[in-house]
């Protein structure tokens, strides 16, 4: 049997992209032809970067020597919707915890119901399984330390940033 060429998606917020996002991407383009890491652009979440500059930085961390076949870019509207005018045949995500489990246990199945993708999941290593933006972007405006979570260019922007919201 032919072996199917796989395309996958990893859509999520990655306001900012983490150690925890990058350990999946390693790990999951192995399992794929091709990966792409897809910024979604929700109008309702509360925001901290732009998708542009989301996109960047994650650009500037896909090493395309160490990487191939990985990519970024953003996408507006509905997951599934995205992924098929992508031609991807299967979503990539994160667990970390039981929470997250219920939460993506229940997208997966809606996913699959309205639009037969299939969702492949990726166990969080270890030292990464209480990463999440939410807890980075509370931690970088008390000014604490990141090193061991975050990239260091996401670092430095988050710094940048965190001086200009102080300044204003
Ligand atoms: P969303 O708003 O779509 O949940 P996120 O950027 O928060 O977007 O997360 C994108 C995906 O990455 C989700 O599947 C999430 O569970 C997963 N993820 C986030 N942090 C980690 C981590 N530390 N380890 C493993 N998976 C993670």
């Amino acid at each position: 049997m032919q072996k199917k060429y796989v395309r996958a998606i990893f859509p999520g917020s990655f306001d900012p992209i983490t150690n925890g996002h990058l350990d999946v991407i390693k790990r999951g383009m192995k399992l794929f032809d091709e990966l792409i890491v897809a910024v979604g652009r929700s109008p309702i979440k509360n925001q901290l970067f732009t998708p542009e500059e989301r996109v960047e930085m994650i650009s500037e961390l896909i090493d395309k020597g160490t990487m191939p076949g990985v990519s970024v870019e953003s996408f507006e509207g509905l997951t599934v919707e995205y992924a098929a005018r992508r031609k991807a045949n299967v979503i990539l995500r994160g667990l970390r915890s039981l929470t997250d489990v219920q939460y993506e246990f229940q997208l997966a199945m809606t996913n699959r119901a309205v639009a037969g993708i299939e969702t492949i999941f990726i166990m969080t290593s270890e030292q990464y399984g209480f990463t999440s933006s939410t807890l980075i972007r509370e931690i970088a405006s008390l000014g604490g330390d990141l090193s061991n979570l975050i990239p260091i260019n996401v670092q430095e922007r988050l710094n940048k940033r965190m001086k200009k919201g102080k300044s204003q």
